[in-house]
């Protein structure tokens, strides 16, 4: 089983590279942020309580989203790998997480950090606003407050796997492919 994070702020083309990560390499996509949509659609107790939070572009409780992985990773015993797109966003995400690996004997192999300029992030999500239906990509402030969130909580996750030497930096400006190619190339190497 091989587990990959694909790590970076919102707006960085983590859906996108996801997508063909899936198609290529069979794996199973978690993203907390599909997830919570999800129970928003739902209308779900938990959905209506991460709606407010979502909508300030704040995160949503460590136990709400560790709670929705671990039941993620129950779901899914046979897979031959996850990849994890938005999740962990915090340090305690990321020590709950390597725990739940560890019960299933395996672990993270590879931490993708995709790096995109803010003015470029800002630029992609009011892009995608116009289309996406989500209502925390129609404002500017609203993105920019998510943006200040990841540099203040997220970027420690980065960190953290960095003193296992699990972190590589990946160029996300350019094609789809280009970038692709890139990630590949690193999952290749340390299968
Ligand atoms: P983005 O496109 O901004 O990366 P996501 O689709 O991953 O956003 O998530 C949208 C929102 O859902 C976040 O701004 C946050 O409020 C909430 N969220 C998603 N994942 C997490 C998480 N791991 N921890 C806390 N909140 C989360």
């Amino acid at each position: 089983m091989f587990n990959v994070i694909l790590f970076g702020p919102p707006g960085s083309g983590k859906g996108t590279q996801s997508e063909k990560l899936i198609a290529h390499y069979g794996v199973k996509h978690l993203s907390t942020g599909d997830l919570l949509r999800s129970e928003i659609a739902q209308g779900t107790p938990l959905g209506l309580e991460a709606k407010s939070v979502m909508d300030k572009g704040q995160l949503v409780p460590d136990e709400v989203v560790i709670g929705m992985i671990s039941s993620a990773l129950e779901r899914n015993p046979t897979v031959p790998g996850f990849l994890f797109d938005g999740f962990p966003r915090t340090v305690a995400q990321a020590e709950a997480l390597d725990k739940l690996l560890a019960l299933k004997h395996t672990e993270i192999g590879v931490v993708l950090a995709l790096d995109v300029s803010e003015e470029e992030l800002v630029g992609r999500l009011l892009n995608r606003g116009k289309t996406s239906g989500r209502s925390d990509d129609t404002n500017e402030e609203i993105i920019r407050a998510r943006i200040i969130e990841y540099k203040n909580k997220t970027t420690t996750v980065a960190q953290y796997y960095a003193q296992f030497n699990k972190v590589v930096h990946i160029a996300g400006e350019g094609s789809v492919d280009e970038i692709f190619e890139s990630l590949r190339i690193e999952i290749d190497g340390r299968k």
